[in-house]
C-alpha cells in the first residue's frame, strides 16, 4: 500500500512509538500511575506528563500554557464555546474553508456569524470587513483540503486593533512551519507523526476560559479526566521531534512536491502554488470520477477533498469556495505526502493513478 494521505492523518514516527511504550504500563511495571495520584508512582507519571507538556509548548510561541485535550476538535470546542466572547454572544468571524471542528461550532456560538471571503487561490481575504460586534475570530492556519498558509498573522493583528479574541486551528501547520500568534491555538498529534486520541489548546497567558468538561478539576480546571501519560508522552516526542527535523522535513516535501508536479503535469493544482505548504497536492481533471479512480486504484490511499467530508457523499465546501463546479470538485484528489514517503513510492502511485485517469476519457 502506498499512503498518500498524510492530511488525514500521519502513521506514528518510531521515536514517539518508544516514548510512549514505557508509559502503557503493564501489571509488571511500575508505571502504570496516575499522574493526578500523590504518590511515588503517581509522581513518576506526572513528571512524565509534565516533561511532555515542555515539548510540545516549544512548538508555540512564548507566554503561554498547553492543555491536553483528546483531540483538536476537542481543543477548538474548548476554544471558541470556552472564552468570554463566545459565550456571551459576541459576534462570531470564520473563514469560509474551516475545518468543521470550527465551522459547525461557530454555529453553534449564540452570536452572529460572519464568513471571511475566500479567492480563488484559497487565501481568505485578511481586509475583509467585520461587523462591529465580533469579539471572536477564527482562521486556520494552513487549509487541510487544499494546503494553502493563511494571512494568520495579518488576521491577528486586525482582531486585536478590533479587540477581538483570535484563535488560530494550526493543526495542519504544526510540526511542518513555525505556528503563527494568536491568543489561543488548536493542535493535534496525530497529524505530526504522534498518537490518536490526543490533542492541546495552547492559551496565551491572561486568555480566561470557563471548562466544557468539569470533575476532578485536571488541567487547571479547564479539562476534568485523567490524562493518559502514555498519549501524552507520544505526542511531547512527536513535537520534539518534529522540530528538530523541521527544515530536513521541508525540503523532503520540496523535493517530493516538486517531482509530483513533474509526475502529474496532466493534472491541475487546486489552489495557490505559492502560499501553500509542500505535502499537500489538491489535483483535478476534467471529466474525472474520483470514485470510480479510487476503486481501481485500490494499492493508493489517497483521499477525495477532505478525508473528514469525503463519507458523505457532498461537494467540498473548500473547493466551492475557491470557485470551482460540483464537476470540478467531483475530480479532484487529495496526495498528501509525508515524511516518510519516497520519490519512488510517488514514482510507483503515479503509475498506477495516471493511467487509470487518463482511461476515463
Ligand atoms: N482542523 C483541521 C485543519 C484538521 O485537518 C483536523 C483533522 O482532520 C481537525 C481540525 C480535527 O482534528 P482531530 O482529528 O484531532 O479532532
Amino acid at each position: 500500500m502506498i499512503y498518500l494521505d498524510h492530511q488525514a492523518t500521519t502513521p506514528l514516527a518510531p521515536e514517539a512509538r518508544a516514548a510512549m511504550e514505557r508509559w502503557l504500563g503493564g501489571a509488571d511495571s511500575t508505571s502504570f500511575g496516575n499522574p493526578h495520584s500523590p504518590h511515588r508512582l503517581g509522581r513518576q507519571a506526572e513528571a512524565a506528563v509534565e516533561l511532555a507538556r515542555e515539548r510540545v509548548v516549544a512548538l508555540f510561541p512564548a507566554g503561554g500554557r498547553v492543555i491536553f485535550t483528546g483531540s483538536a476538535t476537542e481543543a477548538l470546542n474548548l476554544a471558541l464555546r470556552g472564552c468570554e466572547p463566545g459565550r456571551s454572544g459576541a459576534g462570531v468571524a470564520i473563514s469560509g474553508i474551516e475545518h468543521a471542528a470550527v465551522e459547525e461550532t461557530a454555529r453553534a456560538l449564540p452570536g452572529s456569524l460572519t464568513v471571511l471571503p475566500v479567492d480563488a487561490d484559497g487565501l481568505v481575504d485578511a481586509e475583509a470587513d467585520w461587523p462591529h460586534d465580533v469579539g471572536l475570530v477564527s482562521v486556520m492556519q494552513v487549509n487541510n483540503e487544499i494546503g494553502t498558509i493563511q494571512p494568520a498573522a495579518r488576521l491577528y493583528e486586525r482582531a486585536q486593533a478590533a479587540g477581538a479574541l483570535f484563535v488560530c486551528d494550526a493543526v495542519q501547520a504544526a510540526g511542518r512551519l513555525p505556528i503563527a500568534a494568536a491568543d489561543m491555538i488548536a493542535i493535534s498529534a496525530h497529524k505530526f507523526y504522534g498518537p490518536k486520541g490526543i490533542g492541546a489548546l495552547w492559551v496565551r497567558d491572561g486568555v480566561e476560559l470557563q471548562p466544557l468538561i468539569t470533575g476532578g478539576g485536571q488541567e487547571g480546571g479547564l479539562r476534568s479526566g485523567t490524562l493518559s501519560p502514555a498519549l501524552c508522552a507520544g505526542m511531547g516526542a512527536a513535537a520534539e521531534l518534529a522540530l528538530a527535523r523541521m527544515e530536513e522535513d521541508a525540503l523532503h516535501m520540496d523535493r517530493l512536491f516538486a517531482r509530483a508536479l513533474e509526475l502529474f503535469a496532466g493534472w491541475q493544482l487546486n489552489g495557490s502554488g505559492e502560499h501553500r505548504i509542500r505535502s499537500n497536492l489538491n489535483l483535478r481533471r476534467t471529466g474525472l470520477d474520483v470514485a470510480r479512480l479510487m476503486s481501481e486504484v485500490r494499492t493508493v490511499a489517497f483521499s477525495a477533498g477532505s478525508a473528514c467530508a469525503s463519507d458523505s457523499g457532498k461537494p467540498s465546501r473548500v473547493l466551492a469556495a475557491i470557485g470551482l463546479s460540483a464537476a470540478e470538485a467531483k475530480g479532484s484528489i487529495r496526495l498528501g505526502l509525508g515524511r516518510y514517503t519516497t520519490e519512488a513510492e510517488l514514482e510507483d502511485a503515479a503509475a498506477l493513478l495516471n493511467p487509470a485517469a487518463a482511461a476515463q476519457g
